[in-house]
């Protein structure tokens, strides 16, 4: 009998760690998540749930201390050659289980890439944020606030808008930021956020890249508010809310690094978005897989396991090519990641555009896959017995975020076919 492993990985080029480590977290999720996770849907608003499994793989494994220096407490990975392969197993496994789960668990790095990755640490701000997350066997969060409520998909196409429509103000006061403004939607908030990194701009209107700041600001800071999480189609382990800045007041030093590297370096951020995405797909869909597979094997129709019917094994193999290519793609652009030397810098056009065009893609195979699986299941597919439907509201949901398809389309249009105007 197959199993998820036997989707190709690039040996090749995998670090040292990325199996034991997927091992560490495949037994954390077959204990904490995959028995438990079908009432996590209910289990949206207070976590009493999805709580314990969070601190597990977060705090007594140590997993949320990962990009951090050794020497501060954390795993080193952001100056690590294996970044992007190591997360992209990391999410992938986590994802398997509950893609709410790796989306909350994958955000607390996000913003986190801005200060501790290689060549742009900013050492002052990892040992003061570190030992939220490292000094403590306790689940920490953090979120990146970009969306506001005129849009999120203008916030970042920078290319063309330049940060020009964001309304979130950040004022120099003396040796202190004063920040002003309303965000919507980021992963970790809704209540439970402990360090946000929150997109501003110095100057409302303006396309100068020396505007865009990018400054982070502690939850319990005061003028800080965050409503409560938002009821959406799945992903309950992720909580999404409001989150208001009203005179809010930190050092100036928590600017991520200054005039135009913020939103140099931001773009970064993005690359890993659409990495973690892919992951999100690809982790989800080797459930489907799973699922799938113990379905047409035990189901049958005319006294034969369904999967013996060529209608069905057409339709199999196209989800089990889909499956085979996610996982190759999303390794390819996690390799590109971990060699800057090859590809470029991570916060290249090219880059942030090529992961848009991996991310849509594998999202849209996704999408219709889980579809075409829930056909074949008739109404076990929609049967939370069968935790396919759970995959289907998920993946949906990994295709809205980000800017949707249209932003990946109009900058894989722009890059690959110089559109200048989009
Ligand atoms: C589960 C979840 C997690 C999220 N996590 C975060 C997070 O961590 N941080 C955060 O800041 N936000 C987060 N978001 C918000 C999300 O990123 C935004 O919803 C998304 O970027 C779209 O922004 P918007 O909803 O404001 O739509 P808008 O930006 O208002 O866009 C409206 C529509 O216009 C389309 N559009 C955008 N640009 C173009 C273009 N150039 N040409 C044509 N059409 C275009 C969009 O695709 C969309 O269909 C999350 C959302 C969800 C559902």
């Amino acid at each position: 009998m197959r199993t998820i492993d036997d989707f190709t990985r690039p040996l090749e080029y995998l670090s040292p760690l990325d199996d034991p480590l997927g091992m560490i977290v495949r037994e954390w999720a077959e204990t904490w998540v995959i028995p438990h996770r079908r009432r996590f849907d209910e289990d949206w608003k207070e976590h009493r749930l999805i709580e314990p499994a969070f601190k597990r793989l977060m705090g007594e494994l140590g997993l949320q201390r990962v990009l951090f220096p050794e020497d501060l407490g954390g795993w080193g990975l952001g100056r690590s050659n294996y970044a992007g392969t190591s997360s992209y197993r990391l999410f992938e496994e986590v994802a398997r289980a509950d893609s709410g789960m790796a989306v909350a668990f994958g955000v607390v790095f996000w913003p986190l890439v801005m200060i501790c990755m290689e060549p742009h640490v900013n050492r002052q701000l990892c040992e003061e944020f570190a030992p939220i997350f490292c000094s403590t066997t306790e689940p920490r969060f953090a979120a990146n606030a970009m969306t506001e409520p005129q849009g999120g998909a203008d916030i970042e196409n920078m290319e063309i808008v330049k940060g020009s429509t964001i309304q979130t103000t950040a004022v120099l006061d003396g040796d202190e930021w004063v920040i002003n403004g309303h965000k919507l939607w980021p992963t970790n908030s809704g209540g439970v956020c402990d360090l946000f990194g929150v997109v501003c701009t110095t100057n409302p209107g303006s396309e100068d890249p020396n505007d865009f700041a990018f400054i982070f600001v502690p939850a319990d800071t005061p003028g800080v508010t965050q409503g409560p999480p938002y009821e959406k189609a799945g992903m309950a382990a992720d909580k999404n809310g409001d989150i208001w800045f009203e005179n809010v007041r930190v050092p100036k030093h928590y600017r991520a690094h200054g005039p135009g590297l913020d939103l140099l370096y931001f773009k970064e951020v993005i690359t890993f978005g659409n990495l973690g995405s892919i992951a999100f797909v690809g982790g989800s869909m080797m459930n489907v897989y799973e699922r799938l597979y113990q379905f047409v094997s035990e189901e049958t129709y005319r006294g034969k396991p369904l999967k013996e019917h060529d209608a069905v094994a057409g339709a199999l193999a196209d989800i089990a090519r889909d499956i085979e290519i996610i996982r190759i793609v999303g390794y390819q652009y996690a390799r590109m990641v971990d060699r800057p030397d090859l590809y470029g810098p991570r916060w290249s056009e090219e880059m942030v555009a090529k992961g848009r065009a991996y991310k849509y893609w594998a999202c849209d195979r996704a999408v219709e896959d889980v579809g075409r699986a829930m056909n074949i299941m008739s109404f076990y597919g929609a049967d939370r017995d069968w935790d396919v439907e759970k995959h289907w509201r998920d993946l949906k949901i990994v295709q809205l975020w980000m800017g949707g398809k249209q932003l990946c389309q109009a900058e894989v249009a722009r890059w690959f076919f110089d559109c200048r105007t989009l």
